[in-house]
């Protein structure tokens, strides 16, 4: 069972290096967020500085009070699209460094939710930032899962001070 504690090492044995129509449906309709370390990955894989894949390749976005970069999304007209880098007959073509996000995306797998779950809890969602704790929340409140360790009580015991986040009586 994954868990929120689950070791990154664990996690990574459930990833395959594999690549197939169904996991990469979801590259037409976005893109996987980059954390840490993977700008310089990607851009030492393109040949070009990270100021250019910045420029070039990346947009900003915010999930739950926290920015990151991740590939910009071809949206034309439309509020969704494809990633920048997926190529309908080469479909990913950064597959070899793609950002952890994308590799968690296990489509075909009964666990791949899990996965994104585990994702979130341990990148995005900062235990130590009143908004994001009040944003998890609401995701809760409208039917959203997450996994052991990782409730609102597991992510701020203290009783009295998750109140107090989720009364706004704490901003910051
Ligand atoms: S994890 Fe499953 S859906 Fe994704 S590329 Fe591999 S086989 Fe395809
Ligand atoms: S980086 Fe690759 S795997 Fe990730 S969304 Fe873009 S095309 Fe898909």
């Amino acid at each position: 069972m994954i868990k929120k504690n689950t070791e990154l090492k664990e996690i990574l044995k459930l990833t395959n290096d594999c690549k197939c129509e169904a996991c990469e449906s979801g590259c037409g309709f976005g893109s996987g967020i980059l954390i840490e370390g993977e700008e310089k990955k990607i851009a030492e894989f393109l040949g070009i500085s990270e100021e250019e894949l910045k420029k070039k390749y990346l947009e900003e976005v915010e999930e739950f009070n926290k920015k990151f970069l991740r590939p910009k999304i071809k949206r034309g007209e439309k509020p969704y699209g494809p990633c920048i880098f997926f190529d309908e007959k080469q479909k990913c073509k950064i597959h070899k460094v793609k950002s952890m996000q994308c590799k968690l995306s296990m489509s075909c797998k009964p666990y791949g939710e899990d996965l994104m779950l585990w994702f979130m809890l341990n990148h995005i969602i900062d235990k130590d930032d009143p908004e994001s704790i009040r944003q998890f929340a609401s995701y809760l409140t409208s039917g959203g899962r997450t996994l052991e360790g990782g409730h609102l009580e597991e992510l701020v015991p203290d009783k009295e001070k998750l109140n107090k986040i989720l009364k706004f009586e704490i901003l910051k």
